[in-house]
């Protein structure tokens, strides 16, 4: 058997494979390039351009542009009026970003337990979080697969709640035939690089209702009621401040990036599955993998892919495999560590033990490269580099 590099033997790749990538090409970078010489940065046509486009791939009615991911978690936290004392259940196993939202507002996030099989949340521990002060849930599309909002809206409409969707992971994919941005009441999209899409630093919100969209591009805009260029067109040159909202407007440089890469998200998503398909193909005969479990009836986005290990096949933890696997050049990483045990919620009276499902998924995962330009000879060095460690470490 070959000598693991990290123990001073030849690595599988010379050159590292990052687990995420962006994909840009000529023709975004005209595109982007007309827009600086355009009269319009910011605020301008390819704002509502994009938003169009993405109303187009999601079904949702509305969408409003941000300036991140986290702007639109905290935007829809703002306009479902969230504030001090209400309870927002999230699951454990996500970005700290989607639970931050909730402090922002002067919520408190609740941590749920996520669903073993596939990190998803579980409704069960939901249940078990509702208090007179809940207010709603943010689901998370983990990985780029739909959470079960069927059952999470059942839950929320016999308490008057309401099911909001952290589909940062997720978007193209679907549930049951329904596309993501209309399972929710509202959805929130990120277009940072390594995400389905990207526009360098980039989100959106969407919804069904006006009230939301409209209350939503008055946060992004100072809280004040018209933007600037409804304004140039109505002649008019007063505005008028009617809420607290903050500066998290999409300049027009990315929204133009962003409405070409959607162009191509369908074939991306294709690609990522075929990826996906042939990592749990060649793990199939390696019992110390295990790929997360596939919600039937529903389509993958495959932002990530995850893998468990079998711990106790192995005579070291996750953190030598994963140190192994970088070793070789696969840039493998962890997502995510459960958010509650971050020191910033620790400090705040959350600790192991809470969400024990997530708790123990972290000591197993590792996020393998996947992304749309990767080639079939890359993902072998990643199922070679899986084998060749695993191997290595068999007990
Ligand atoms: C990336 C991400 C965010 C934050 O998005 P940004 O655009 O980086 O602000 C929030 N939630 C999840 C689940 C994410 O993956």
């Amino acid at each position: 058997m070959s000598v693991l590099a990290v123990d001073g033997g030849r690595p599988v790749r010379a050159v590292g494979l990052n687990y995420g990538r962006q994909s840009i090409d000529e023709h975004d970078i005209a595109a982007v390039a007309d827009v600086l010489r355009s009269d319009w940065l910011t605020t301008g046509p390819k704002v509502a351009e994009f938003e169009e486009k993405v109303c187009g791939l999601t079904g949702a009615r509305y969408a409003v542009a941000v300036n991140s991911g986290t702007a639109a978690l905290h935007a829809m936290m703002h306009t479902c009026g969230i504030s001090d004392g209400d309870e927002v259940i999230v699951p454990a196993m996500t970005f700290a970003a989607t639970a931050n939202a909730v402090r922002y507002c002067g919520g408190t996030p609740v941590f749920a337990d996520v669903d073993p099989n596939t990190l998803l949340l579980d409704p069960n521990s939901v249940n078990e979080r509702l208090s007179p002060r809940t207010k709603a849930f943010i689901a998370v599309d983990y990985a780029g697969q739909p959470a079960p909002y069927d059952t999470l809206e059942n839950i929320a409409s016999s308490n008057g709640l309401t099911v909001l969707a952290d589909a940062c992971h997720s978007l193209g994919a679907t549930l049951a035939g329904r596309l993501v941005g209309t399972l929710a009441k509202m959805t929130a999209f990120s277009f940072h690089p390594v995400k389905p899409i990207t526009t360098g630093e980039g989100g959106m919100v969407c919804t069904d209702e006006l009230a939301y969209a409209t209350a939503a591009r008055r946060f992004r805009n100072h809280g004040i009621d018209f933007d600037q260029r409804e304004r140039d067109s109505k002649g008019l040159w007063s505005y008028e401040m009617v809420d607290l909202g903050y500066n998290y407007r999409l300049t027009d440089i990315q929204s133009v990036l962003g409405s070409r890469q959607l162009e191509k998200l369908p074939l991306w998503i294709k690609r990522r599955n075929q990826l996906a398909d042939f990592y749990v193909n060649a793990f199939k005969e390696l019992p110390e993998i295990e790929s997360l479990f596939r919600v039937p009836n529903s389509s993958h986005g495959f932002h990530l892919f995850v893998v468990k290990l079998d711990l106790e096949r192995l005579s070291v933890n996750r953190d030598q495999v994963l140190r192994a696997l970088r070793a070789e050049g696969i840039g493998a990483n962890v997502h995510y560590l459960p958010v509650h045990l971050h020191r910033y919620y620790r400090d705040r009276g959350h600790g192991p033990g809470l969400c024990p499902n997530a708790e123990r998924a972290y000591e197993q995962i590792i996020t393998l490269p996947l992304f749309p330009t990767m080639s079939d000879e890359d993902a072998q060095d990643v199922v070679d580099s899986v084998y060749k460690v695993i191997g290595a470490y068999r007990r």
